[in-house]
């Protein structure tokens, strides 16, 4: 029965959720490979002797079967030669539940007898050890009936919070081997009071029991921690890249809950790495990290998950949540491990609904068609595998390794995967915004080029664009076209106008104007307000004459058209000058001459047409 505690007690948080059909059969296949891989167990043991070829045990030999236990304390139990045959046989790790209060309950013993085919020859300069994985509690190692080595006091008083997690690598005297070749190692375990929680049983629970050369084992104890270093590392370096992507970017909320999950993790691992013990602290500071991460866990997931699946956390959830927190603060700062040892059921019991929580939550994001859901989901379907494969593990005391944390580990991944999808819709999403609002930018840009290059009161082209234009028409005539002219044209008494029937009449004529201007010329040719009431025409391929003719042709419509602006009716004239666009000459100074035979024609009477080549008025009223 003890070991139904196995991999609850110390392997994370039970946090995780959800049983959908296809995780149903991936347990199905794994607990029936682990009651299949049963019958390979056990049988080095011939006659109550372990035989090992000292070859191999150089390297590292397990210890896991051919171990005799008895509960009851008698340190003649540590003699090689006393008679253990009636002993009950056990595998490693084991544990047994220590009946409370009875003193013959608070010890056992476990014993193995070793037989070394034949001579160690490495033995010579070489120190023998035995790897010894966690026990519960405290332990005396005795080796050819000699102690060798221990953990804690035996009884653990007055302090009884024995280090139940330190693995440690035991020197054995070369003397422990006998002139047969045989060794007896005796391992006196305490169970009895101020040991942790009676639940637990006592007795060794985890880690190596390996014997062979010291420097292989302690290489082969620094080899087995590595992982379990890097991956609290990674957890937690992982996480704090996360918080800085959240500090980032603000609206990327589950970002700030998987970095602040992953931490906890990180910490966690790092807290049962054997590393740990580099920083010299006290057994109880490196439990109470351990279990307050173990606390922070749970509500952090459930966090976590919610916000991947854009989920609001409600009111019970919350309170829910905080329980976690409150407990697991309250445990921080309450002195000694006992409280930890007495609520952890408790807290095993108080993460179901956690469990039940999430599953709930990952399943019905997926019906109704959340993509993230289905990554999450997967990863807890692997979790959970894991879970009960560590059940499997206790229940028929398998040898294989427990998978809880690399569940966890994977369930994590998951999520990371999960964000990482997130993170790369929301730069598509970005992109999407950024064509858009560029191709909004591009048409404003254009709108406003275009602003800038009419007369919103007429329509047409202003002093800007026609100058842009008749560039075009310049660059054009360089490449061999035809020459143009210009006309300005100006608007007589136009002041006298705004003056007697209003500036809104001004505006009225101004626009007729153009659109009379504009209609009375070809589609090639260009028309401009220059200023005020002022006017500018670009011809294209036509001559000085021309020009004046098409200008005359516009003087006569104009002084015929009747212009009426809300029942105010009047005839306007104009003045215009004309000119043809000199080879080499600026734009200004063709324009400039043209503007001088308007002044002219002003000057004249206004009301006609003056041509600056010829000096000469084409034409008159
Ligand atoms: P002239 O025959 O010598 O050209 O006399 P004129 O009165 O037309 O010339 P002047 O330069 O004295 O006056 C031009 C007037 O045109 C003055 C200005 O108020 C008016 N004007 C300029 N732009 C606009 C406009 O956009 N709308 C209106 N309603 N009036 C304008
Ligand atoms: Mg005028
Ligand atoms: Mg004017």
């Amino acid at each position: 029965m003890p070991a139904i505690y196995n991999g609850a007690m110390f392997s994370l948080v039970n946090s995780q959720p959800i049983f959908p059909r296809a995780a149903a059969c991936l347990l199905v296949a794994l607990l029936a490979g682990v009651f299949l891989g049963l019958p390979a167990l056990g049988a080095e043991r011939a006659s109550g002797i372990v035989v090992l070829d000292p070859a191999q045990a150089q390297e590292g030999q397990k210890l896991k079967s051919g171990w005799r236990f008895r509960v009851g304390d008698d340190l003649a139990w540590a003699r090689p030669g006393y008679d253990d045959r009636d002993w009950g046989e056990v595998n490693l790790p084991h544990r047994w539940e220590p009946s409370a209060g009875e003193d013959a309950g608070a010890y056992s013993w476990y014993r193995l007898h070793i037989r070394f085919s034949s001579e160690p020859d490495w033995l010579t300069g070489q120190s023998l050890a035995l790897r010894m994985g966690a026990v519960l509690s405290a332990y005396e190692l005795y080796a050819g009936g000699k102690l060798v080595g221990s953990l804690g006091r035996l009884p653990p008083t007055p302090d009884p919070a024995i280090d139940y997690d330190r693995h440690q690598i035991i020197s054995l005297p070369a003397s422990a081997i006998d002139a047969n070749g045989e060794l007896v190692l005796a391992l006196r375990v305490w169970g009895g009071e101020h040991t942790v929680e009676a639940n637990w049983g006592s007795g060794p629970y985890r880690g190596q029991f390996q014997l062979g050369r010291q420097d292989r084992l302690l290489l082969g104890m620094v080899i087995d921690e590595i992982p379990g270093l890097l991956a609290g590392v990674l957890c937690f370096v992982f996480g704090l890249y996360h918080i800085y992507i959240y500090y980032r970017n603000r609206h990327l909320e589950s970002f700030l809950w998987f970095g602040l999950t992953a931490i906890v993790i990180g910490v966690y691992a790092l807290s049962l790495s054997q590393w740990r013990y580099l920083l010299g602290w006290d057994f109880v500071a490196y439990k109470k990290i351990e279990y307050a991460a173990l606390y922070l866990v749970p509500p952090l997931c459930l966090q976590g998950v919610w916000s991947l699946l854009d989920r609001p956390v409600g009111r019970v959830l919350r309170i829910y949540q905080l329980s976690f927190l409150l407990a697991g603060a309250a445990f921080l700062v309450t002195p000694g491990l006992e409280i930890h040892w007495r609520t952890l059921p408790g807290w095993q019991f108080w993460t179901l609904p956690a469990l039940a929580l999430t599953g709930w939550r990952i399943s019905q994001s997926a019906l109704e068609g959340h993509e993230e859901a289905r990554t999450l989901g997967l990863g807890a379907m692997l979790f959970i595998a894991a879970c009960l494969h560590d059940i499997a593990v206790d229940q028929f005391q398998l040898s294989d390794p427990r998978l809880l944390h690399w569940g966890f580990l994977v369930f994590v991944a998951f999520m990371a995967v999960s964000l990482a999808n997130r993170m790369t819709a929301a730069l598509g999403h970005l992109e999407e915004e950024v064509a858009q609002r560029t191709a909004e930018l591009e048409q404003a840009n254009r709108r406003l080029t275009e602003a800038a290059l009419v007369d919103p009161l007429t329509g047409l082209f202003n002093r800007r664009g026609f100058t842009a234009e008749a560039e075009v028409e310049i660059k054009r005539l360089f490449r061999g076209g035809r020459g143009f002219s210009v006309i300005l044209t100006d608007v007589d008494h136009f002041k006298s106008i705004n003056d007697r029937y209003g500036h809104a009449c001004g505006d009225h004529v101004l626009a007729r104007v153009a659109s009379l201007l504009r209609d009375g010329v070809r589609d090639v040719d260009r028309v401009a307000r220059w200023g005020g009431e002022e006017f500018i025409l670009l011809l294209p391929e036509t001559g000085g004459e021309g020009a004046a003719r098409v200008a005359e042709k516009l003087r006569e419509r104009l002084e015929e058209h009747l212009f009426d602006f809300q029942g105010t009716r009047l005839h306007i004239s104009m003045t215009f000058g004309a000119t043809e666009y000199r080879r080499g000459e600026s734009l200004d100074h063709c324009v400039a001459r043209a503007d001088a035979a308007l002044y002219r024609g002003k000057d004249a009477g206004r009301n006609r047409v003056v041509l600056d080549i010829e000096r000469r008025a084409a034409a008159t009223p």
